[in-house]
């Protein structure tokens, strides 16, 4: 662990960018938390080297490296945001306050304090990006050395990880991250079910090596006929995302058969469906396996070419194909595009939007009132799965698995949602809390001078829906 190790790891992606400021915050924090140690019994700088460690690694730049080594300052020494503000100026001090606690003093319950901490930290980070990216490195950090900590403190964050971390980072793309959170969380919450699929996975990757090396080789050799620009790797899926799919489908370890799989990475997107025709005419895809991500992406910036065909001796394999540039956004997401935006001067055009969403929800976010609510729609909305739903205009829209005709209503326009009757999906009449389906062709019937009801809320999953709704009532005076 040392100063110039970060430096020249970031000098690496920003040749051209002093680091004095870098080498300024690791000792100014160095020396703010010398009378503090971690629950391991560790110097607490330690935490602060690791975060920022994390940073570089994902590459961002120069005030959000020193925000990482700078971010417990606040919250956890005698530092003051003036002082910190006349030694690093106006951004990182703004950085650092975005992941700073409230005061939990302030608070009646702990449901209270977490609450108030969420909604803070998603302002500061609708107004800026990077906060969340430092929070996410803090959390991994802690979730590592989680096993100091009492049981019952173990168990707290690792379900707040799972919960809200986990999503979260699913929700800005950041891939590599959200499986490592819930890795670590799995490991904490469910230990017997974590170690015994280890085991169980450990001696698949060992059984299937012949398989999957037979497979990469033929594969090889198919593809090196094309002259496309191309390389193979293998993966494996990551433990709690099998877990998932175990109890999703009720079935054993022994019965999920993508666990492993290979990926194909080239250099463009025509080239990646030059590369699917090639796989499909010399594997057999298995029928309903083929997903588009490319042309039809998800929310949270995910792009790729799914499909599972029939490997030597009948093995069943995932084969993925991407550029190099989705590969990037699949690790590092909202980081990736961050660094894109502000490293060469070439603005990615879609990040803004990509982001609006974060900014919209936070927004309907802010109108519900109790904190297990906010807690409890903020869980709900980063929900994994997501259906696509069309008007019939054959606009796409987003909604969270489970959602209704009245979402979709409100998701179309408030006034919409306002006077919704009743809804057609796929020509057919259907309930209000009919569950929408994607590819669902949605029509939504209104009538003029119809007004919202009470039970509506029962009905509706999405935060933007719900908060509507509530603040019709409560305007009307309606609200219990
Ligand atoms: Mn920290």
């Amino acid at each position: 662990m040392n100063k110039e190790e970060i430096i020249d790891r970031f000098h690496s992606y920003e040749p051209n960018i002093d680091a004095i400021l870098i080498s300024k915050a690791y000792d100014f924090s160095e020396k703010a938390h010398s009378k503090q140690a971690r629950a391991s019994g560790e110097h607490y700088f330690v935490h602060c080297h690791a975060v920022s460690s994390s940073l570089v690694d994902w590459k961002m730049d120069l005030p959000t490296i020193c925000a990482g080594l700078l971010h417990d300052v606040i919250e956890d020494t005698p530092v003051k945001e003036d002082t910190l503000r006349q030694e690093f100026g106006d951004e990182i001090t703004k950085l650092v306050l975005g992941v700073t606690k409230l005061d939990h003093l302030q608070f009646q319950s702990r449901d209270d304090a977490q609450a108030a901490n969420w909604r803070k930290m998603l302002l500061a980070t609708a107004q800026d990006i990077r906060v969340i990216i430092i929070k996410l490195a803090d959390r991994l950090h802690n979730m590592k050395t989680i096993n100091f900590l009492d049981g019952e403190r173990q168990k707290r964050i690792a379900e707040e990880t799972i919960s809200l971390y986990a999503p979260l980072a699913h929700r800005l793309g950041m891939f590599e991250i959200k499986s490592e959170l819930e890795d670590l969380a799995f490991a904490v919450l469910e230990p017997e079910q974590y170690h015994s699929l280890n085991k169980k996975l450990e001696l698949r990757v060992a059984e299937k090596e012949k398989t999957l090396a037979e497979f990469t080789q033929a594969l090889e050799e198919a593809l090196s006929s094309s002259q496309v620009q191309h390389r193979i790797t293998a993966r494996t899926k990551s433990l709690y995302s099998i877990y998932q799919k175990m109890l999703r489908q009720a079935k054993p370890f022994e019965e999920i058969q993508d666990a492993l799989g290979v990926r194909i990475i080239t250099d463009t997107v025509s080239h990646c469906y030059a590369l699917l025709g090639i796989v499909h005419s010399r594997f057999k895809p298995l029928a309903g396996t083929f997903t588009d991500y490319i042309s039809l992406p998800k929310i949270n910036l995910y792009q790729s070419l799914h499909t599972t065909v029939m490997g030597p001796q009948g093995a069943l394999i995932e084969v993925q194909i991407r550029t190099e540039e989705m590969n990037r956004t699949c690790e590092y997401g909202i980081a990736a595009h961050w660094r894109y935006k502000t490293g060469d001067g070439k603005e990615d055009i879609h990040l803004e939007e990509k982001l609006n969403w974060l900014r919209q929800w936070i927004e309907w976010l802010q109108d519900l009132k109790s904190p297990r609510e906010f807690l409890e729609s903020l869980a709900t909305d980063l929900t994994l799965h997501q259906v696509f739903v069309f008007t019939p205009n054959g606009e796409v829209k987003v909604l969270p698995a489970g959602a209704t005709p009245l979402d979709f209503a409100f998701a179309v326009h408030t006034e919409i949602g306002y006077s919704c009757i009743g809804a057609v999906v796929n020509n057919k009449m259907v309930k209000l809390d009919y569950e929408l389906q994607s590819g669902d062709i949605c029509q939504v019937l209104t009538r003029k001078n119809s007004n919202p009801k009470k039970d509506w809320l029962q009905i509706v999953r999405t935060a933007r829906a719900r908060s509507r709704i509530r603040r019709y009532l409560r305007d009307r005076g309606l609200e219990a």
